[in-house]
């Protein structure tokens, strides 16, 4: 019979700007006061659920934080006026937006209005709607992949930049069809070296693996590219929040499976599919060290 085993990538987990993120929101807790944090600190459900029992609140509405309380600005920052209005707000307030995400509002807020902003991004997703609402312009452009350049308008001064957890390659394909367009666009490199880096991981996870399973929740952002990527590299891959989803019908038929998580996912939930596999009779098939090598 076939050994069958997993394989865990060389780098994955949380990524220094989650853990930040921790850190920061530990510090407001210290004194054991109420601490509100405006939307998730991170996404992925297990750590929100262990903030909320922990007492933290987590609300999307700034109507539902009390005037006077201490709040925290999650990981994937706000934009400029809802930072003001929580500020405004708060008796204390602590920005947790990872530092590389600031950067990108710092380098939208010194745009000029003669100038556009395009993002290469999701629609909606927090951290693009904090970067659009930090911009110095109103001319503001959200490109999620190259299939939206060609209906772009006629662009004066373009600058692009990117979400830092999108797809690093689709990123090169959508700034490569701005540049045949507005040859004179101004680019900045923001995918962020924690997403590129789990990203190559997974790429070479997927050509020895039947099945990758990538853990994080579904609005993780990060999850879903590796999800995504370890499909487009020819793996069957499943984003799953933990060990109780792990597909039986898939691990079943798989003699190779690589096991993978989000920037924001604790390690103790890739531990758990570890173990799972291992009393389902998969064996260590790592070849090196393995575990979070990089944040
Ligand atoms: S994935 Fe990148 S941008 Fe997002 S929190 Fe981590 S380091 Fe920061």
């Amino acid at each position: 019979m076939k050994k069958k085993c997993y394989i865990t990538a060389s780098v994955h987990g949380m990524c220094g700007g989650v853990f930040s993120a921790l850190r920061i929101l530990d510090e407001a807790t210290a004194g054991n006061q109420e601490v509100y944090v405006f939307r998730e600190l991170v996404h992925n459900r297990a750590v929100t659920a262990k903030l909320t029992a922990a007492g933290v609140h987590c609300v999307n509405d700034i109507d539902h934080i009390p005037a006077g309380s201490a709040i925290v600005i999650g990981a994937h920052g706000v934009s400029a006026g809802i930072e003001a209005v929580l500020r405004a707000k708060a008796s204390s307030c602590r920005d947790a937006t990872c530092p590389l995400v600031k950067k990108l509002h710092h380098i939208a807020a010194s745009l000029s209005p003669d100038e556009q902003l395009v993002i290469c991004g999701k629609s909606g997703h927090p951290e693009v709607a904090g970067i659009a609402g930090n911009s110095g312009t109103e001319a503001v452009f959200i490109v999620p992949s190259v299939n939206e350049v060609k209906a772009l308008p006629e662009l004066t001064a373009p600058v692009f930049i990117s979400q830092t957890t999108v797809d690093h390659q689709e990123v090169t394909t959508v700034l490569n069809a701005l540049k045949k367009r507005f040859p004179h666009i101004k680019e900045c490199s923001s995918v962020c070296d924690a997403s590129r880096k789990r990203q190559n991981a997974v790429i070479q996870l997927a050509s020895k693996c039947d099945v990758i399973l990538v853990i994080g929740s579904p609005h993780s952002s990060n999850a879903q590219r590796l999800r995504e990527i370890a499909g487009q590299h020819g793996a069957k891959a499943f984003l799953i929040d933990n060990a109780d989803e792990i597909p039986d019908a898939a691990v079943n038929t798989a003699d190779v499976i690589g096991i993978t998580s989000g920037a924001s996912t604790p390690e103790y939930l890739f531990d758990a599919v570890v173990e799972v596999l291992e009393s389902m009779g998969f064996t260590c098939g790592d070849d090196a060290v393995s575990g979070n090598l990089d944040t």
